[in-house]
């Protein structure tokens, strides 16, 4: 039996990065645009002999600020119910915002099983990004690079058992 991965996470964190890093092909866009990217977006995944199922949260970029909250709320609750596990991105760079801690809070609610990623953290970046996101209070953070493929063999540890 395989699992299923929902990557989950604000706008720009490198979400659909990750997704065409895991999926080998260009299937969701990522792009610095506003509106290029809907919904949830599933694919077949391969990390070294791992494979698994892949969702991307997209969807999330487009929307405007008063109805960001509600339909971040409803996409990143339906990858959690279609996920065993869900990784959530958070950005090395930038650190841990208000709007990660929304993520933090939907993910905890829901009770779901996550792994924490401080991404962009390629090279000696994100390490303070990595530090502050222990105070999520969601276990050890990974850093990862979804850009340069950075932390695939961590990530690869982390999923390893639950194939
Ligand atoms: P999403 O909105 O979470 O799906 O984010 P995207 O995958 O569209 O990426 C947002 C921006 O971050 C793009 O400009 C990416 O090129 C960039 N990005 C994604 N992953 C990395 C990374 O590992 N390192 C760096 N430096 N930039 C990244
Ligand atoms: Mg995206």
């Amino acid at each position: 039996m395989s699992f299923t991965l929902a990557i989950v996470g604000r706008p720009n964190v490198g979400k659909s990065t990750l997704f065409n890093r895991l999926v080998g092909r260009k299937l969701a866009l990522v792009d610095d645009q506003p509106g290029v990217t809907r919904d949830l977006r599933e694919g077949d995944a391969k990390l070294f002999d791992l494979r698994f199922t892949v969702i991307d949260t997209a969807g999330l970029e487009e929307v405007t600020d008063d109805s960001l909250q509600g339909r971040m709320r409803r996409l990143t609750e339906r990858a959690v119910e279609m996920a065993d596990v869900c990784l959530f991105l958070v950005d090395g760079r930038v650190g841990i915002t208000p709007s990660d801690e929304t993520f933090a809070d939907i993910l905890r609610r829901k009770n779901a099983r996550v792994i924490v990623g401080v991404n962009k953290a390629e090279g000696k970046a994100g390490e303070a990004g990595a530090l502050e996101a222990y105070s999520l209070g969601l276990g050890d953070p990974l850093r990862l690079s979804a850009e340069h493929g950075e932390g695939m063999d961590d990530l690869y540890h982390v999923l390893r058992p639950l194939e």
